[in-house]
């Protein structure tokens, strides 16, 4: 299989925006795992802006564009080192690409963000993607990259898409607020109804809450893509998604021919 796995800034950092080592650890380790078994994996990851604000040790930095940027330049280095020391681990090698929205509107940059993807999967490299913050200013910022995710998912024809994030999946309410939320298990097509249950966001550090996910899941599902939302902090769910068992929330699309 294809996956695209994301990962929330959530999952890989505390709220002191230092890295979340048990989580970036089992991450990589279950990924490696998952690879070694076949499955070509693609991680669109989360976490450069937190973990900026941890090695530059600036927690009240505020959040103005230029800071963010600045944050997101210190700590995207540190991502990939993090990435590239635990799934070197596992000999695996990792590659950063980063992107903005003009990747996928300008035909020449798209054409040549596909041929560098092929070339990577063909070398049995685990590409890593995020947003590159320091040049995607307002007009050209995807924002989250949960959308980020579903348009790589689209565009490298992925069998599945996974966003693990900080919550077990799309619940009828807000679950640290109504004891009475449930987990809705299967979606099979975005509703009203289920746009305006994921109308809050779920979580402080992140970008995206659930609302970004539902954007996710309609890009993934409107091409036969199918998704998986389900909480990051324990990764072996993934072998668990793998082997197709119910794990957190499945949104199911037409199936491409
Ligand atoms: N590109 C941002 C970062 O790496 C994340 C955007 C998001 O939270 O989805 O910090």
């Amino acid at each position: 299989m294809r996956l695209v796995i994301k990962i929330g800034t959530s999952t890989l950092s505390h709220p002191t925006g230092h890295p979340n080592i048990r989580h970036i650890e089992n991450f990589c380790k279950v990924v490696s795992d998952i690879k070694n078994s076949g499955n070509e994996v693609i991680i669109v990851s989360s976490g450069a802006v937190s973990m900026g604000r941890g090695k530059a040790g600036v927690e009240n930095s505020g959040n103005s564009l230029a800071m963010k940027q600045a944050l997101a330049a210190i700590g995207q280095s540190e991502l990939m080192y993090t990435y590239d020391k635990y799934f070197g681990e596992y000999n695996h090698t990792v590659a950063q690409l980063l992107l903005t929205a003009s990747s996928f509107i300008d035909a020449q940059q798209y054409e040549n963000f596909i041929s560098t993807m092929n070339k990577l999967l063909e070398l049995n490299v685990i590409p890593i993607i995020n947003e590159n913050d320091t040049v995607a200013t307002q007009e050209l910022k995807i924002g989250d990259n949960d959308t980020l995710s579903a348009r790589v998912a689209v565009s490298v024809s992925a069998d599945l898409l996974i966003l693990l994030t900080d919550i077990d999946g799309l619940f009828t309410a807000d679950p640290n607020k109504d004891p009475n939320a449930t987990l809705l298990t299967q979606v099979n097509e975005i509703t009203p109804e289920i746009e305006a249950i994921a109308g809050g966001a779920s979580s402080k550090v992140g970008t995206g809450g659930m609302a970004t996910k539902i954007e996710a899941a309609k890009i993934a599902m409107e091409d036969g893509c199918d998704m998986v939302i389900a909480n990051g902090k324990n990764p072996a769910v993934l072998y668990d998604i793998l082997e197709g068992k119910q794990v957190g929330t499945k949104f199911t699309g037409e199936k491409r021919n």
